[in-house]
């Protein structure tokens, strides 16, 4: 191989490389900045019942079947009241949601999220838990529970321990709690390389009664 033909087989090795590294990094879908006025100014109209009408429709689904460019990732409580997609007032493709009893962070939960900001390009995660949850009612009662039950409120525990005592509704300052616990388990855990600086990840608690969601500090 003379030194041209070396010289083009680098250039185009090169060109495959940077390819497939824009492939699996697309760019963020939008800031996490403007992420959030998005869920705060759905949430608005939820609230408001002055929600998007129509939706999803054929159009929207024909946009997204072949990729996807979610703009936020919801970590949520699989409680049937509480679907980010309707209390944000969002469509299909919009929201990467990742939910189950508690909002917990497990393994599968932290995959999930890696996912969603590497090869998905959402800027923003929110650590949604909301009033009156189950399982943390259930975590509050006893750090004992049947079958796999046990897994969910075992870790709801550091939750409980943390607010135990505190003046105000335990459940209430349990669910807030869990919330920032589990933002602070994907801050510290996902491994989000160097995409982390341009990502925030917030706690916030949905108000059953209101429909507000109210957004917690980082
Ligand atoms: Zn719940």
């Amino acid at each position: 191989m003379n030194i041209p033909s070396k010289l083009i087989a680098f250039v185009s090795l090169f060109s495959v490389v940077v390819f497939v590294f824009a492939a699996d990094h697309p760019v963020a879908s939008v800031s996490a900045d403007a992420a959030l006025a998005k869920l705060k100014e759905g949430n608005t109209r939820f609230v408001n019942s002055k929600v998007s009408a129509g939706k999803p429709t054929a159009a929207r689904r024909a946009e997204t079947a072949q990729s996807q460019h979610p703009f936020a990732i919801i970590l949520g409580c699989a409680d049937s009241r509480t679907s980010p997609e309707i209390i944000f007032d969002q469509n299909i493709g919009d929201i990467f949601v990742v939910r189950n009893a508690g909002n917990l962070v497990d393994d599968h939960a932290l995959g999930s999220i890696e996912y969603g900001v590497e090869h998905l390009g959402a800027r923003l995660i929110v650590v949604l838990g909301h009033e009156r949850c189950g399982a943390v009612t259930a975590a509050l009662a006893s750090d004992n529970a049947p079958g796999h039950l046990q897994s969910v409120v075992r870790d709801i525990q550091p939750a409980v321990q943390a607010t135990k005592g505190k003046p105000g509704d335990a459940t209430d300052l349990a669910v807030a709690e869990n919330a920032r616990l589990m933002a602070a388990k994907v801050r510290s855990d996902a491994n989000l390389g160097d995409l982390a600086k341009d990502v925030r990840i917030i706690s916030a608690v949905y108000d059953l009664d209101s429909g507000k969601v109210d957004f917690g500090k980082e």
